[in-house]
């Protein structure tokens, strides 16, 4: 196998085209079904297609759009190369490689005192919100200190960073026991670090984080305003890469948007692999509802976890907790759930939790500040694009983050009937499918009315 492996992205890039539509199902049918990835070199993709027509189409059709997604998602200008497939002998052939589990040597090697048992690539689903990011976490805890170093896990609480980044230190715990893995919270490290000062046992510190094979930093945005520790990072990881050593971080938000964060720490994080989470879909709510009643060997009727899945869109934390309140409750009462009980039993859980404190208004204004328009024409009746985009994106926001109706909605922006806020966050949502800017922006725009 080479040292080069882009398979993750070319998979994201088909998989994101797909989405998309740029790909459509019957195009998918006719010309990529049969294609496969083979290997990669230092800037090449090489795929295995059945015929020259194929590869024709290939490239009058399709190359420059994958080629341009392929640079986005991995920062590297990598072109596709082609073997029609008759030529190719079956050894050659590269078959995937599946991850091992490793219960067999459970056995013999004790769990990682720092890390969770439950979090394994095993008890992990990957749906459309993770699966790039769980892809490329496999890779590394396959290679750990080859490819993609350092990777950064972000995106929002609850979505799956920790679970994520102690799989790959699990993984590599058990696969790889020579190795020494070592994970900490971000904000451990910021405790030990001053107590290393203050102990005046620096030295000890610096070994303890610079003589390990991976090192696994969770929440780094805990790092915002610590300067002294974040300079002490600055050293550890200089020294861990030049030694290619894994480093895997994670953080709530783009490393853009880190606040009194030195420029040159954010720009270490961003060198290797970037990936984000997102909040799950339907589907893949619903599947990890049923992956998690498996894991704990309790039944509930296919109709709650519908339930269930229908109204917690918000991160996985959340689904997992109304599920748990719903179990210990089926528990308490000892009898079957009906809908109704359950329905009862998760309103808590069900109505967005109205932060009394972000108004329409607030809203509204810091919206209109963002895309410099003014709240009179956020409010107003004019209907330039300039201005509609922003309202939209307000309204959006509103339904997202507050329990106001929508009719209560309508009313503050100049007596706007419902339907029109309906139709207007439908239009955003339909845009992030096609535009990927608009849900950073949106995710930012909240963080930042939630923080003032
Ligand atoms: P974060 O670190 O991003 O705040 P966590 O990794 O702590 O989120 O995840 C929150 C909870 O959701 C954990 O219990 C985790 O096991 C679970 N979880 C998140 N994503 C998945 C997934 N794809 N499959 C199964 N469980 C998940
Ligand atoms: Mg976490």
């Amino acid at each position: 196998m080479s040292e080069y492996d882009y398979s993750i992205f070319w998979e994201e890039t088909i998989k994101q085209l797909r989405e998309e539509n740029e790909i459509s199902d019957q195009e998918f049918n006719m010309y990529f079904q049969n294609i496969h990835y083979v290997e990669s070199t230092r800037d090449t993709i090489v795929l295995s297609l059945p015929s020259r027509f194929i590869q024709s189409q290939l490239k009058q059709r399709y190359i420059n759009i994958i080629e341009n997604r392929l640079l986005e998602l991995s920062g590297l200008n990598l072109t596709l190369d082609f073997i029609i497939e008759n030529r190719l002998k079956e050894s050659e052939k590269s078959s995937p490689v599946p991850v091992e589990q490793h219960e067999t040597e459970q056995i013999e090697i004790s769990p990682h005192p720092q890390l969770r048992q439950d979090y394994t690539f095993k008890t992990f689903v990957i749906g459309n919100n993770n699966s790039f990011a769980a892809n490329a976490s496999k890779a590394i805890a396959e290679n750990p200190g080859s490819k993609y170093n350092p990777c950064l896990i972000y995106g929002g609480v609850g979505l799956g960073k920790t679970h994520l980044m102690q799989s790959i230190g699990n993984y590599i715990h058990y696969n790889k026991p020579e190795m020494k893995v070592v994970y900490i919270p971000a904000e451990t490290f910021i405790n030990d670090f001053i107590e290393s000062i203050n102990t005046k046992k620096q030295t000890s510190f610096k070994n303890k984080y610079r003589n390990v094979d991976v090192l696994l930093i969770d929440d780094i945005h805990d790092l915002q305003d610590k300067k002294g520790t974040q300079e002490e990072l600055f050293h550890t990881f200089n020294a861990l890469y030049d030694a290619n050593k894994q480093m895997v971080f994670t953080c709530d938000r783009p490393p853009s948007e880190l606040k009194n964060f030195a420029d040159r720490l954010k720009n270490r994080f961003v060198r290797g692999l970037n990936v984000d989470l997102h909040p799950p879909n339907y589907e893949t709510r619903y599947a990890i509802l049923r992956k998690k009643l498996e894991d704990k060997n309790v039944s509930i009727s296919d109709e709650i976890l519908e339930l269930i899945s229908q109204n917690i869109k918000t991160n996985i934390r959340d689904l997992e907790a109304a599920l748990t309140s719903i179990v210990a409750y089926a528990e308490l009462v000892q009898k079957e759930i009906t809908a109704d009980i359950a329905r009862q039993q998760l309103k808590q859980f069900f109505s967005s939790p109205i932060q009394s404190n972000i108004t329409i208004d607030k809203i509204q204004k810091q919206v209109s500040e963002y895309f410099n328009v003014t709240l009179s024409d956020m409010k107003g009746k004019k209907r330039t694009k300039q201005i509609t985009f922003p309202r939209q994106i307000a309204m959006y926001i509103i339904r997202e983050i507050t329990d106001y109706s929508t009719t209560e909605i309508g009313l503050e922006f100049g007596g706007r009937d419902h339907t029109t806020v309906m139709h207007s966050c439908q239009r955003i949502e339909d845009r992030m499918k096609t535009d990927s800017t608009i849900e950073p922006t949106v995710q930012e725009l909240i963080r930042s009315i939630k923080e003032t």
